[in-house]
């Protein structure tokens, strides 16, 4: 169902009248977790006056060490709808539950699977049941061909609502923290009719290549480009290294537009 050779036509996929592969190319930003609601609405008044109006941001947070910071739960969920209902913004957080799905109905816009769980089918299958946008994101040591067939879990139950996300794969190198596979954007638009993100702050792990690697995603066709902004970086309680602050996100802007790839 998501081959293009099938369905030739690009599938756009609609987010509170934010196009999602419709020749447009966006940006999806937010902070990595959801701290507060102080935390949130800063950052997604920065976008707002950006132009930006898909907000992403964690409320369970798939940590490697469970003494990490797990995330705020239902009350992020919470924090994430006052700020959109407030700022006219689309929320986009991951659900690593099949039961906390009904939550996702309640609170977000767009319910993300994140690499971790790229493989766990019954969630796969449980949000392909949902009326409600999905983005799934490529597993950590995912072939392009199983990022495929775990799209196909989504879309085989109803859901046509998908799209990919490319967040880097691990690979033996070490200077980053995942390698970026900028080839899998043109290899999953010819093989897929879906609309293809690239998140530069996961994959690189590194916020002096976010510009780099947001430059290279557009200009390869990428339909979105995800990254992340924390109000104090410094003392985020996730991804500490790579979030830009707010006036690094200013200068992200408009080094993009500077270079002529971001026309929003
Ligand atoms: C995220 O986007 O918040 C995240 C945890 O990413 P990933 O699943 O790609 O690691
Ligand atoms: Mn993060």
């Amino acid at each position: 169902l998501v081959s293009r050779k099938k369905h030739p036509d690009n599938t756009v996929v609609d987010l509170k009248g934010v196009m999602m592969g419709d020749g447009t190319q966006r940006l999806v930003m937010g902070p990595c977790a959801v701290e507060s609601y102080e935390q949130v609405f800063t950052v997604a008044k920065a976008l707002k006056e950006r132009g930006i109006r898909l907000l992403r941001g964690g409320a369970f947070k798939p940590r490697t060490s469970p003494y990490d910071f797990q995330g705020l739960g239902v009350e992020g969920l919470q924090i994430l709808k006052k700020v959109a209902d407030e700022l006219d913004m689309v929320v986009i957080s991951e659900i690593v539950n099949p039961s906390d799905l009904d939550l996702a109905l309640e609170y977000l816009d767009v319910i993300q699977i994140g690499a971790r769980n790229m493989h766990n089918f019954e969630l796969l299958k449980a949000a392909g049941a949902l009326d409600k946008p999905v983005l799934l994101k490529r597993g950590l040591s995912a072939t392009i061909a199983e990022f495929i067939h775990a799209a196909e879990y989504v879309v085989s139950k109803g859901n046509n609502n998908l799209m990919l996300c490319e967040r880097g794969i691990r690979t033996y190198e070490t200077a980053t923290r995942n390698t970026l596979d900028i080839s899998a954007v043109p290899i999953l638009k010819q093989e897929t009719h879906l609309p293809v993100l690239v998140d530069v702050t996961h994959s690189t792990g590194r916020r002096d290549l976010l510009l780099p690697t947001a430059k290279a995603a557009l200009a390869i066709g990428a339909d979105a480009v995800m990254a992340e902004v924390h109000p104090d970086p410094a003392v985020a309680l996730s991804d500490s290294a790579q979030q830009m602050d707010i006036p690094q996100f200013n200068k992200f802007i408009d080094d993009l537009q500077a270079s002529g790839l971001y026309k929003g």
